[in-house]
């Protein structure tokens, strides 16, 4: 099967962020500040972004919470920095349509967009506590994802992208959440993204051996169903929000 490199990217920090949002009832008033993470996924014919992430600061601060964006951390030139041409990226997979996620699709001309039809059909009219993530049109806004919508194809569920690459329907965060499962020399690695927000989330497990969910979500029991899952099919799992995805450049880590 082909086998491919995974490399974590920093296109951006969440800053004093509440801990609980990211864990499930856990730290309540601890505040931190986490990155917003790309991955970019490359092989022998392939260059695939896995999200593109957020707004830059000024966007940020008028309509979420603040975060930090230096120029080294905009996407199309973090991306540089590794040689990849924004042009050279012909895939993204955003694993749902939350802000931070999906915010520079339009930054990749060339870029075919892979979306579950269900995220798509929630972000276009989500419930209402949910409306700050979505940029939704009851908030008089254009969800950021519609900027590129003449290239993006909608998925119904399980798909294989290409040999080695499938996406996983993984819904709970957001009903139509996917993650990207993708054969390395060391294994499988799971990008699971917010779903596994924090890797102390994964470590932490229930009686019945199930990972810790993010405190946000749109159906724990979905949540749990999909968690379950992603235990049984991966080796190794890259997270959503976590500083650990930094410590190493490139997966499966070089010696
Ligand atoms: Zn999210």
């Amino acid at each position: 099967m082909k086998e491919y490199q995974i490399y974590p990217i920093k296109v951006g920090m969440l800053l004093n962020a509440e801990k609980s949002y990211f864990s499930y009832g856990r730290g309540c008033g601890t505040k931190m500040d986490l990155p917003v993470i790309m991955y970019l996924v490359k092989g022998e014919d392939t260059c695939l972004l896995v999200d593109t992430g957020c707004s830059d600061e000024e966007w940020a601060k008028a309509h979420h919470n603040p975060i930090l964006r230096t120029p080294e951390m905009e996407p199309t030139n973090a991306l540089r920095a590794l040689g990849v041409e924004p042009e050279d990226v012909t895939v993204i997979v955003n694993t749902h349509l939350h802000w931070d996620h999906c915010f520079n699709n339009d930054k990749f001309p060339n870029a075919k967009i892979y979306v579950q039809r269900k995220e798509m059909q929630f972000a276009i009219s989500p419930l209402p506590p949910q409306f700050v993530y979505y940029e939704p049109h009851q908030c008089g806004m254009i969800p950021p994802w519609i900027r590129a919508l003449d290239r993006i194809v909608a998925v119904d569920g399980d798909y294989q992208l290409a040999e080695g690459i499938d996406l996983i329907f993984t819904p709970g965060h957001t009903p139509g959440f996917q993650s990207v499962l993708i054969n390395t020399a060391k294994g499988a690695y799971l990008i699971a993204s917010d779903t596994v927000g924090l890797l102390e989330n994964w470590d932490l497990l229930s009686a019945d051996g199930l990972p810790h969910p993010s405190g946000i979500h749109i159906d724990l029991s979905e949540y749990y169903r999909s968690l379950k899952r992603m235990k049984k099919i991966c080796d190794f799992v890259l997270p959503g929000h976590d500083p650990r995805a930094f410590d190493h450049s490139v997966y499966p880590p070089q010696k």
